[in-house]
């Protein structure tokens, strides 16, 4: 397994081809290392024991121990050490952990490429699965690309005025394909080793050139990274974890990008490139049902900690607040939990989740993420947008006001009570606060699409047999 200083110094040696705030830039950039900072725990934490367990797994291909995050999941037992691992990695870092976009990517890529050998008599799981062990033995850290830019949302992508608005296949090779496009809103692709590419939607017969997989090194010639970076300050003097972390968002481009067909695990299979959307997205639900939940732990421990300053932690009104966030987190672990126990075993020897329960669990906390950040604010007070800035907390000229009149209980200490709104800034008025905001209601897929995913599995016509009986329909 790497460590998080090879990875950081892999990161190094790749061409710049990230763009930030209008330059070019190499991946030692400041603007990303808060990203980086982030992933790195993944890497670092495998030593430590209360971790180890979750974040080591064993590989079903070479028997090796491997990072977790490149495991392809074998059991419903997988499964939920993966949720726990989820769970606990992003209560570390107070947001998301970034590395799970690669792992569902590959999960969903082995069994989607088993289903479409099966029918067409392709390679793709072979080539697949040395992509696999490649990936488990050098320890990648993988984007994931699947939300193409979309063009007009009411039409497919063969009927979009302009035809690169999904990633396409512009030029079949003897070696290889090339591929043009852009996908949007792609999570740590300026920090990820590699870019893995699956289709965003359903592709038709007439979609055959979209029907495309891939993966590449994230410096790939003619891959373009726009970045749009957030990152938290550690402010000398106000040290504190949360302080280390940030995300990049980005656009990725593919300028004609060459891939070779070892690289190439779809290439025109409409219904399989269906089925590998649909599956990154099934994988990438149920690792919300970890993440979601330590986010909401993160908002309930500065929402109680901050009303225990206050001295009315218990009070009534604050207890029904901390209850509601609390049935949040858990009823959405509960459903990765569900998710997990009720999946199946798949041909390929990947086990899934549960269709329904990752669904509900994701949808619950794409419904509630701006509930729970108004609870927090409603806790917090107004001082989280007016706090004064950490600079002037720490000028001895104003600091002795500042902490007079941010005290509250006599037992706490002023600066514990600025830390603490502090935090609760951080995550209501700072720019990655904002960022996490919006992936709580559309990262994984906006609640409509597991809507739509919902009521493609779930079984209402038994729901309607139920009715009929008890009131003695028969037909
Ligand atoms: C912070 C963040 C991180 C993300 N990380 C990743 C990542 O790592 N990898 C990745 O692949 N994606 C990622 N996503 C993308 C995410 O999956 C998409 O944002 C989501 O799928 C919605 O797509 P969209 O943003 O294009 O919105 P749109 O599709 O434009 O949706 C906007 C609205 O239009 C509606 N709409 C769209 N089409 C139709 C239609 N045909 N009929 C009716 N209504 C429609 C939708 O319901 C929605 O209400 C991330 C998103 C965010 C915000």
């Amino acid at each position: 397994m790497r460590t998080s200083d090879e990875y950081r110094q892999d990161l190094y040696r790749m061409k710049p081809n990230i763009y930030v705030r209008g330059k070019k830039v190499g991946r030692d950039s400041p603007d990303l290392s808060g990203g980086i900072n982030v992933i790195s725990k993944t890497f670092d934490l495998v030593e430590d024991e209360r971790f180890r367990d979750l974040l080591v797994a064993k590989s079903h291909l070479s028997g090796k121990k491997i990072n977790r995050f490149t495991h392809i999941n074998q059991s419903a037992e997988d499964l939920m050490k993966k949720q726990e691992m989820t769970r606990k990695l992003c209560q570390l870092v107070g947001g998301c952990i970034q590395r799970c976009m690669g792992c569902d990517a590959v999960n969903g890529l082995s069994v989607a490429t088993f289903a479409a050998d099966m029918e067409h008599g392709t390679d793709y799981h072979k080539r697949f699965m040395e992509y696999v062990k490649e990936f488990q033995e050098r320890d990648l850290v993988a984007a994931c690309a699947q939300t193409d830019v979309k063009g007009d949302r009411s039409k497919r992508p063969h009927q979009q005025d302009d035809p690169d608005m999904y990633v396409r296949v512009v030029e079949r090779r003897s070696d290889g394909i090339v591929v043009r496009g852009a996908k949007n809103c792609i999570t740590m692709g300026a920090v990820a080793d590699e870019i893995i590419v699956v289709p965003t939607r359903a592709m038709t017969e007439n979609d055959k050139d979209y029907s495309v997989a891939f993966a590449v090194p994230a410096d790939t010639d003619g891959v373009k990274i726009i970045s749009r970076t957030s990152r938290l300050r550690a402010h000398e003097g106000l040290e504190m974890p949360q302080g280390e972390i940030g995300d990049d968002e980005n656009m990725i481009v593919f300028d004609d990008v060459f891939v070779p067909w070892d690289r190439v695990f779809m290439c025109g299979e409409n219904k399989y490139a269906t089925l590998a959307a649909h599956l990154f997205a099934l994988f990438h639900r149920h690792s919300y049902t970890g993440c979601k939940p330590a986010t909401t732990d993160v908002i309930m421990g500065f929402g109680a900690l901050i009303a225990d300053y206050n001295g009315v932690y218990g009070r009534h009104n604050i207890r029904e607040k901390l209850v509601e966030l609390a049935a949040t987190a858990e009823l959405v672990y509960s459903a990765g939990i569900a998710s997990a126990v009720h999946g199946q075993k798949t041909p390929a020897g990947t086990f899934i989740p549960n269709e329904v329960y990752a669904n509900v669990g994701r949808r619950h906390a794409g419904l509630n993420y701006y509930k729970e950040l108004e609870i927090l604010a409603e806790l917090a007070g107004g001082l989280p947008a007016a706090l004064p800035f950490a600079e002037d907390y720490l000028n001895p000229e104003t600091r002795p006001y500042i902490e007079k009149y941010i005290k509250r209980r006599a037992d706490v200490p002023a600066e514990h009570v600025y830390r603490c709104l502090f935090g609760i800034s951080n995550i209501l008025c700072s720019s990655l606060g904002g960022t996490m905001a919006v992936a709580g209601v559309h990262g994984g897929g906006s609640p409509v699409m597991e809507e739509i995913a919902i009521w493609r599995s779930y079984d209402f016509e038994e729901k309607k047999e139920i009715a009929k009986y008890l009131v003695g329909v028969k037909e």
